[in-house]
This record gives structure tokens, sequence and C-alpha cells, in this order.
């Protein structure tokens, strides 16, 4: 079995420790990947910090690309060599949810790790692929081949905040040409909503954020308008933008006062979806009379209702057309241990992602 360095999480809120780890060999149905890229995304973030509860000892990471180096018996699809990018979302393929066409929402529960430490103690794959280490063995469902015209590291980012953002505008709110949309963040998920309202023919894209600079940013992925969070009633200026209430507004950030206000911006029969993580127990209220009176609706989105098999290659497809931006997610290159100043940086709250690149 291959001994692998993997950083792992040993207690809430403390920094990550580099170590030697036992990767077990694929079993039935399993790929091991041998990694070259892992992005950091914000849900590894809440989970070191202890935001969502969970196992401990664990290694955290779930935004991947790499390449085949092993495979259990019985995979389909893909061989040793094939460049992949590795999900989070596992996905039995036979249960109500995943025979429904929602694989996000797999009804099955999965047990088991493949790591264990040095002194053979069982350590948690955190998000079903652990991801902040030389090499994962996960499922085969988890994964998707890719072509050879795209680098890891922008392949890494499609494993989560792409498909998150760009999946909730075309999966979760079937957006149609010629509507407009308010996307309120514009972090690693909001820009993807962006682009992807972008790709989806809206009319009028208005960001919301805290940040001039990162509303700055947000024009470059598609964005037409921008309005600063900070302002009173920042709802008043984005319909001013678009003339009318938006069919739907994209809440990508964690904090809850943008919950509660996110109704504000839909004009009548308009949607809430609700993408972003906030913390287990945070509560948010809103007005159910108002929901009645408009035909307003909330929903929630999980990883942009992705069919990775099916969106992951149409989403390659429009990278290499020039079409969906994704080398331009990426503000830096660390290594694996760097980690925690990767993440330190990660924390300071920077629009794109940091990529853990694997030599
Ligand atoms: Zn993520
Ligand atoms: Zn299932």
């Amino acid at each position: 079995m291959p001994q692998i360095k993997a950083a792992i999480c040993r207690e809430f809120g403390q920094p990550l420790t580099i170590e030697t780890v036992t990767l077990a060999a694929p079993k039935m149905g399993e790929i091991e990947v041998t990694l070259k890229a892992c992005a950091i995304c914000h849900s590894d973030i809440s989970y070191m910090d202890g935001a969502w509860g969970g196992t401990l000892p664990a290694v955290y990471g779930h935004e991947a690309a790499g390449v085949v180096s092993a495979v259990g018996e019985g995979v389909r699809g893909v061989a040793m060599g094939d460049p992949v990018v590795v999900t989070l979302i596992r996905a039995c393929g036979t249960c109500p949810s995943c025979a429904g066409g929602k694989p996000v929402a797999c009804e099955t529960g999965f047990e088991g790790s493949p790591l264990s430490d040095a002194d053979g103690a069982p350590l948690h794959q955190a998000m079903y692929t652990g991801g902040f280490a030389e090499r994962v063995v996960v499922d085969q469902s988890q994964v998707v081949k890719l072509s050879d015209a795209i680098s890891m590291e922008s392949a890494s980012l499609l494993a989560c905040g792409v498909i998150t953002g760009v999946g909730a505008v075309v999966n979760a709110a079937h957006l149609r040409a010629g509507q407009d949309v308010v996307v309120i963040g514009a972090g690693g998920v909001g820009l993807n909503a962006i682009q992807g309202a972008r790709i989806a023919g809206a009319r009028r894209i208005v960001a919301v954020d805290m940040s001039e600079e990162k509303l700055a940013i947000a024009r470059e992925f598609g964005a037409t308008d921008g309005v600063l969070a900070t302002d009173e009633k920042p709802w008043r200026a984005a319909k001013k933008a678009m003339g009318r209430g938006a069919d739907a507004v994209f809440v990508t950030v964690g904090a809850i006062p943008a919950y509660d206000k996110a109704p504000q911006y839909l004009t009548n029969g308009g949607r809430v979806i609700m993408v972003g993580m906030p913390h287990s127990g945070a509560m948010s209220t809103y007005e159910p009379v108002m929901l009645a009176a408009t035909g307003q609706g909330m929903v929630g989105s999980k990883m942009g209702d992705v069919v990775i098999a099916r969106d992951i290659p149409w989403m390659v497809d429009l990278y290499e057309q020039g079409r969906l931006k994704l080398d331009e997610l990426i503000s830096g290159r660390w290594s694996l241990e760097q980690i925690n100043e990767a993440i330190a940086d990660t924390r300071t709250g920077s629009a794109k992602r940091n990529v853990i690149v694997f030599g």
C-alpha cells in the first residue's frame, strides 16, 4: 500500500500537519488518482474550523485533478494514465434520487476510508475525497475523464466552485435568455454564477459585494452592473440597473443578512437560489405572505445540481472555446507544505482560488 504525504486536521481551529500516511489500494469500483492539483475551498476552511462538526482526524480537500494511477475491479470508462477531475459527488446510481437524475442528492450512505496514519489509526476521508494529499482513492462515480487541452490546475476548479456556480444558474434556476439576475457575493462561487448567467444569456447581471475590487473582477466575468452591499438598501440600486426586479437572485455567501434581504431584489415570480453554506445552526427569517402574494420562491442548490458526466465535459468545451474562464480564477499556486499559508491567504477573502500544486 502506498505511503503518501497528506495534510491532516487533528484538532478544529489548528493548523494542518503534514504527515506520511497509508492509502489503501482501490477496491471494487474505486480509482486511485495521483493528484496534480487541489484547490482550497471555503468549505474546507469551515470544516477545519469545526463549523459543521465531523470526524477527526481528517484529511480535507475536495477540488482535485490528477492522473489515474490504479483502478479497482469493475471500473468502467477510465484507465491508467487518464487525466481526470475528482469531485466530492459520490453517487450510488440506483437510489430514487440518482435514478431520477439528481446524483448530488444520492440517498445512499457511504462509510469507510482508505486512509490511515503512521500508527495505523484510521483517518477520515473528508467529503469522500481527502484531496490535501498526494493521492486519493475514490469511487468511480466521482471522476470525469478530461481532455489533454486543459491544465490540471484549471481542471481542479471544475470539481466544486465552477460547477456549483454555473450549475446553480443552468440546473437550479433554469435561467432563460433575457432574464435578469442578481448575484450576491463575487467570490469563487459568485464569479461562476456570474459567468453562468452570461453563458445562459441573461440580460442584466448585477453583482453585489462588499468590495469595489471584487465588483471590478465581477465585471470581467460578465457582470453588467455592480452594487456595493454596504450601501443602504442595495436592492434599490440593483433594481434601478435592471429596470425591474430580478428573475433569479443567487446568494453565494455564508453571511445571514444576505439571506434575510435576498427576496428584496426579486420581481414577482422570481426565485432566490441559496448556494452559500452558512455555519450549522445559523438561522434566517423571511416573510411567508410575500411569497404567497408574489409567487416568489426560495430554493437550495447543492453543488449546482450537476450531473458530472453530463456537465463537466460541456464546461471543458466552453473553456476550450474561450467562453468559460478558469485560468483567471486562480490567484495563487502553493506546495502541499505551504498549505497553511495558502489557507491563511484564502481566509483574507480574496475573490479567487488558491491551488495546491503537486510536483
Ligand atoms: Zn468546495
Ligand atoms: Zn444514489
